[in-house]
């Protein structure tokens, strides 16, 4: 049997451990409520743990209150820590009266002369329901629902049921105190710092996944319109290029012009420009299909790559593309301007560089341009590649 009394001084120790330890990264990392949250619940938790071990030295009434309410709301604020991690909705109308509920029954039932064991029952089914609520939002299906996740979250579950038998352990027998060694109680306390260090460690890699992420995005998204920026276009390209070689399938390219941009940045702004630009890639969204590759180039030149799609497939998404944009209108200067793209349109062909493909679309969209703008136009087939060069068609 273990020690209850040794082990409440680690618990003690470790959680404020991991509060500084987490406050300390809270201060360089991107700023993030969860952590500061999360560092607050595991002091308030190191205190209720350092005021169960000295609860036999000091036998005050006051110290056992002040330690049953630490551990109660250091676990509610936990789980606080994790809804507003995982953005819950109006978790708040949830948390607080179910954590004042604790609060009120424990305080209630110690008032009411509730046994040793009545009381240690309730602590247990207080703190089994607070690792319960954060197994069941770690462990719900979303879209990031990492390893990492799981791995907190089934430990999370596992002290739940340990809490949760524990809980049955006294309701059953009887005789259960906190300081009484027995296997259930050896159980529940090596869960416990278990806990401890997967959730201390765990909460750290969560937020620090999430700031990974967040750069990753960063470095691959245009910040104004939300599409791919060009480096991220030019890569994924050239994966659903490789892909389309090897399944043999045509995969066209569109490179996009609104017209007469620079007239509607001079007559209305920058800023209606700019809403321009996310207008047009929303429209395009819409339009689009999931797996269609829409990337920013630059300025208000867009491209797109459409895999699985030959030149009469691509001609037809281009004009529907061009309907949608003239189709939606934009808010400037108090009525509604009507915006519209040139499109040129090639295929691209097996093996052929990125750069040859976008070199024959921006000769079609040229070609729309010059043909009197808001039209879609096919690009010139790639001629044969004379001396291991691709060369452009005249
Ligand atoms: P055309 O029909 O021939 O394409 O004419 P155009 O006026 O659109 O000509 P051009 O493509 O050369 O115009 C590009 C303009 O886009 C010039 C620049 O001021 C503007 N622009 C580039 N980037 C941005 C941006 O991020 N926001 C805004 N508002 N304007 C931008
Ligand atoms: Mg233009
Ligand atoms: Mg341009």
């Amino acid at each position: 049997m273990i020690d209850i009394r040794t082990f409440m001084l680690v618990l003690g120790i470790g959680n404020i451990g991991f509060a500084m330890l987490m406050a300390g990264y809270a201060r360089s990392a991107a700023d993030n409520p969860a952590l500061r949250v999360w560092a607050w619940a595991k002091l308030v938790q190191g205190c209720a743990h350092l005021l169960g071990w000295l609860r036999p030295d000091l036998p005050w009434i006051g110290v056992t209150i002040a330690a049953n309410t630490t551990l109660i709301l250091g676990s509610a604020v936990e789980v606080a820590a994790y809804c507003t991690f995982f953005g819950f909705p109006r978790w708040r109308r949830v948390l607080y009266p179910c954590a004042a509920l604790a609060l009120l029954v424990f305080h209630g039932a110690r008032v009411a002369h509730t046994s040793a064991n009545g009381l240690v029952v309730l602590m247990s089914l207080v703190i089994a329901s607070c690792s319960g609520a954060m197994a069941f939002i770690l462990l719900r299906a979303g879209p990031d629902h990492s390893l990492l996740r799981r791995v907190i979250g089934y430990n999370d579950l596992a002290f739940c049921v340990v809490m949760s038998l524990r809980a049955y352990n006294g309701i059953a027998d009887g005789g259960l105190t906190v300081f009484a060694p027995s296997l259930v109680q050896s159980a529940s306390y090596l869960t416990g710092y278990l806990l401890m260090i997967v959730n201390g460690f765990g909460f750290l890699l969560l937020c620090k996944e999430k700031d990974d992420q967040q750069l990753a995005r960063l470095a691959t998204t245009d910040s104004l319109t939300g599409l791919v920026n060009r480096r991220a276009f030019f890569d994924r390209t050239d994966s659903a290029r490789l892909l389309a070689t090897r399944l043999r399938s045509p995969i066209a390219l569109m490179m996009i012009d609104i017209d007469h941009f620079k007239r509607l940045n001079d007559h209305y702004g920058h800023a209606t420009g700019d809403e321009a630009l996310c207008l047009f890639a929303d429209t395009a969204r819409q339009a689009l299909r999931d797996h269609d590759i829409m990337g920013r180039l630059g300025g208000e030149e867009f491209a797109l790559v459409l895999p699985c799609t030959d030149l009469e497939g691509a001609l037809q998404a281009a004009e529907r593309l061009r309907h949608a944009v003239a189709a939606a209108p934009l808010p400037a200067g108090g009525h509604q301007y009507g915006m519209t793209i040139s499109i040129g349109v090639v295929v691209i062909d097996p093996n052929e560089h990125i750069n040859s493909a976008l070199a024959r679309a921006d000769h079609a969209l040229y070609a729309a341009k010059s043909g009197g703008r808001d039209r879609v136009e096919s690009g010139e087939p790639r001629l044969r590649v004379v001396g291991g060069r691709d060369s452009m068609p005249a």
